[in-house]
């Protein structure tokens, strides 16, 4: 008998895999408290830059619509500023990605993807999910995923402590998402900016509604001076203040938006949250049981620009696991050993990220100096957000990284 798959959030996540199943031959059903048209119109979610194996994974579905049109990214930058000489860089280099990322707005991207999910007869449902919903689907599904993102609906599953390193967000986010900026010379790039005490600036080129465009990233330390969205309350000073930031820690990135306007009035963000983690399965008051998936268990901080690629990843385990479970029951076990297939992988991306939120090792400063006079290891930094878990053991333990910096710099020399 075919299997029936419930799903709730039509995200990067819950369309992935909704698709995924349907081309399968399994019945999905999929409840996002969102319509198409009210994604697409409302605000921008996210700045969505992914990788070429998590772009990979989208590919092997069919699901790269906007492959020719979205500008390529391809490679990624790292300036310093000097401390102490206003508008000096301490580290500036940039090395090209072996295979170029993209970033598709999930404003564009989502409600195709749910008009996708219909046409292969997939049974789309606009409603917010509750408790009450998730009983429902648990009684007429073979298995229900939460793929809710940032929902409420996702303080269903308990916090895990032991692998949660922060309780408080750790940086003030917003996205600025811009036409008219001057593009790179050489390669396009996500380009970092780590400014000591402040916060970080990365920009990079997506697809937006109306073509494309380049995203603004800040992620300001709380309580600093990038903390300052919350006197903002109109498109035109959000746009204001990501050009004084510009000018006063990036001017050099200033130079750039001469002649900037945002993409729409929607093409604007701002929040924080704290990143969690959280144990796989919740128990429904009847005492049924839901697997959650990608954000809804492992949410990042933006900084490492990973949440997307994961939640394309973590759609791929899931996916396998479900597949390779036949006919035989969705229970815990099976839930719990599916999520640490994925953990596996995600925790190595968790510790990079955290170790990025910390003020940087003296290791960490070595090599990312280093990267400029040896473009081997540049280009290894730049690769490594393909995969993170390439990053360990030596990004965390400084004598490894020590040694790295060291062969690398004798290869140049
Ligand atoms: C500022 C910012 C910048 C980012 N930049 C990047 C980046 O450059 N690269 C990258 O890889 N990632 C980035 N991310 C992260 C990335 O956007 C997310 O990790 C990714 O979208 C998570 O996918 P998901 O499927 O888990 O959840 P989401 O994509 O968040 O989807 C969840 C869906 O569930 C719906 N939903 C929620 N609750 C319910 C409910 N009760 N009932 C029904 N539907 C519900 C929501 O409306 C939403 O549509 C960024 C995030 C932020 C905030």
């Amino acid at each position: 008998m075919t299997r029936r798959i419930a799903i709730v959030g039509a995200g990067q996540s819950g369309l992935q895999t909704g698709i995924g199943l349907l081309k399968s031959g399994y019945q999905v059903t999929l409840l996002s408290n969102r319509t198409g048209e009210q994604i697409r119109q409302g605000r921008v979610m996210s700045s969505q830059c992914m990788f070429d194996q998590a772009l990979q994974t989208e590919r092997d579905l069919g699901l790269n619509f906007w492959e020719d049109e979205c500008p390529p990214v391809e490679g990624i930058g790292m300036t310093v500023p000097h401390s102490e000489q206003t508008g000096a860089k301490l580290i500036d280099w940039a090395a090209p990605l072996e295979r170029y990322a993209q970033s598709v707005d999930q404003r564009l991207k989502m409600p195709v993807w749910m008009a996708e999910f219909e046409r292969l007869g997939g049974e789309l449902v606009i409603r917010d999910a509750g408790i009450e919903e998730l009983e429902e689907l648990a009684a007429s599904h073979d298995l229900v995923l939460v793929a809710a993102g940032k929902g409420d609906i996702v303080r269903l599953f308990e916090r895990d402590a032991e692998r949660s390193r922060f309780d408080k967000p750790q940086r003030a986010l917003a996205l600025t998402y811009v036409q008219g900026m001057t593009p790179r010379e050489d390669f396009s790039r996500v380009a970092f900016n780590l400014i000591p005490g402040v916060g970080e600036y990365f920009v990079f080129p997506s697809l937006t509604l109306n073509g494309p465009c380049e995203i603004m990233v800040f992620e300001g330390i709380p309580g600093g001076p990038m903390d300052c969205w919350q006197e903002v309350t109109t498109p035109e000073q959000h746009l204001a203040k990501s050009l004084e930031l510009l000018r006063t820690y990036a001017p050099w990135e200033a130079a750039r938006c001469q002649d900037v306007q945002l993409t729409d009035d929607n093409g604007i963000l701002a929040g924080r949250f704290p990143p969690t983690v959280r144990k796989p399965v919740a128990t429904l008051p009847s005492g049924r049981q839901v697997l959650g998936i990608a954000d809804a268990l492992v949410v990042n901080d933006p900084i490492t620009g990973q949440g997307s690629n994961n939640g394309a990843k973590c759609s791929r385990v899931y996916l396998d696991a479900i597949l390779a479970r036949g006919d035989a029951p969705f229970d815990r076990t099976w839930m719990e050993a599916t999520f640490e297939t994925y953990w596996g992988y995600a925790k190595d991306v968790v510790s990079w990220t955290n170790s990025l939120l910390l003020p940087p090792a003296e290791h960490i400063l070595e090599l990312l100096d280093a990267a400029q006079h040896a473009p081997e290891l540049a280009a290894m930094l730049a690769n490594g957000f393909d995969n993170p878990p390439d990053y360990l053991p030596w990004w965390l333990d400084a004598k490894a990284c020590r040694h790295l910096i060291n062969e690398q710099l004798k290869l140049e020399a």
